[in-house]
């Protein structure tokens, strides 16, 4: 339609009309809602959602306020906040030939399964994701994503991983000699606090949102130790501080102890994994208000892998087996232990889509539903810094918000039947 076609009635009836008084309002019939703060129920409440936002909560169900606005009925649902993962890796899926891919795939290619990953994510609830490694393409995901190009989750990303030469984050352990090469700071490995500084600033430049490293070795790399410190604390403090001028945080995958201790000494935000954590660690983790994010689901999945032959690099198999099934007991005392606690999977480790095993896990552990579901929300948001904006159903937050069906303080596999999502205000999913 040309501007010339437009009636003049039409026009004038647009100019007498204020967007505020006709702006659509969505109006959220909720029969149980959790708030995760109290980590209490209450019945029938109604939310009230305007574009991106949530503009209020109310008791019992209000009535639409005009014809323009549209009533959703959860009324047989439990109603939570949108769900935050704050250890993915959207670029990847655990398969037998994950090795040989990276001989064969493209960043298109790479590029389109992730899509595939991430939808997964967003249908489970998870709304948000902090997405800890890849090649780049995490960088243009997030991006396309927040241009409404691709249906996703809410990236964090930390683009490349970081790590020194042979480390766990050396993307080219396990080559052969003349394919090796020598990376460097811009491909995330660094000898020395200097080399932590530009690798630091290169993931900047490139967008990243975040800095990951890896202070000992790790499960998945064709490496030998999986545990060992692999990064001074010298530079850990170097990638720590210029992060922290340039208004990033900092996690650290780490196994073994000392490399956690170097860690947590050096500043950084969160210990990823932590799985050979000792009292002494946790003592210093409270102290230094450090979070832990347990990944306690890529643990389990890891191990059971191990034990389908040949599933991966012979390098690889004894580390899952003796690393992996010792992660919930890690997390059980550390939860007891009152250090701070953020849901994070490692999905990719294992299929995309079925975050909420965690859950499971957790409690299994000893931790409550409602604590376990606040580390997935509130204290999520806490650590990724966007409080403001996250983790809680309130006036002024982003309408992220999703439903279950039944009952997840009384069975917690009800976070596996999501029935309702939404993100920034635009429904994805409802049954
Ligand atoms: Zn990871």
């Amino acid at each position: 339609m040309t501007r010339k076609s437009i009636p003049a009635w039409a026009v004038a009836a647009l100019l007498l009309s204020t967007p505020a008084a006709f702006a659509q309002k969505t109006y959220l019939h909720c029969g149980q809602l959790l708030d995760v703060r109290s980590g209490k129920l209450l019945s029938q409440q109604t939310i009230v959602v305007e574009k991106d936002r949530i503009v209020a909560v109310q008791s019992g169900y209000t009535a639409a306020g005009g014809p323009q606005d549209k009533v959703i009925n959860l009324e047989n649902r439990t109603v939570m906040p949108g769900l935050i993962d704050c250890h993915v890796h959207v670029e990847g899926e655990t398969s037998k030939d994950n090795f040989v891919k990276e001989f064969t795939q493209n960043p298109a290619d790479v590029a389109y399964e992730a899509i595939a990953n991430v939808n997964k994510t967003l249908m489970a609830g998870f709304t948000t994701v902090r997405d800890l490694g890849g090649s780049g393409v995490n960088v243009s995901l997030r991006n396309a994503i927040n241009r409404g190009l691709v249906v996703g989750p809410r990236i964090i990303t930390a683009g490349k991983a970081i790590s020194g030469t042979g480390g766990h984050m050396d993307p080219t352990n396990g080559y052969r000699l003349d394919l090796m090469g020598v990376p460097g700071p811009a491909d995330g490995i660094i000898n020395g606090p200097d080399q932590g500084r530009q690798a630091v600033r290169e993931q900047y430049k490139r967008g990243a949102d975040l800095i990951k490293i890896a202070s000992t070795g790790g499960v998945l790399s064709v490496a030998k130790d999986g545990s060992a410190p692999q990064m001074t604390e010298e530079e850990i403090r170097a990638v720590v501080e210029t992060a922290r001028d340039l208004g990033l945080a900092v996690a650290c995958h780490a196994h073994g102890a000392e490399g956690m201790k170097r860690a947590v000494r050096a500043g950084v935000t969160s210990i990823e994994h932590g799985t050979l954590m000792d009292d002494e660690t946790m003592k210093l983790m409270k102290k230094y208000g450090t979070w832990y994010v347990p990944t306690i689901t890529a643990g389990k999945s890891v191990a059971d892998s191990a034990k389908i032959p040949g599933y991966y690099p012979a390098l690889v198999t004894p580390k899952a087996l003796a690393i992996g099934p010792k992660l919930q007991g890690t997390f059980g005392r550390a939860y007891k232990a009152g250090v701070k606690i953020a849901f994070g999977t490692d999905a990719a480790v294992f299929r995309h889509g079925v975050n909420a095993l965690e859950f499971g896990y957790m409690t299994e552990a000893g931790m409550p539903a409602a604590e376990a579901i606040r580390s997935a929300t509130l204290s999520a948001a806490e650590l990724l810094g966007r409080s403001s904006d996250l983790g809680t159903l309130e006036a002024g937050k982003l309408a992220d918000i999703i439903a279950v069906e039944g009952n997840p303080l009384q069975d917690i596999s009800a976070m596996m039947r999501p029935r309702f999502v939404m993100k920034a205000g635009v429904m994805y999913r409802q049954e």
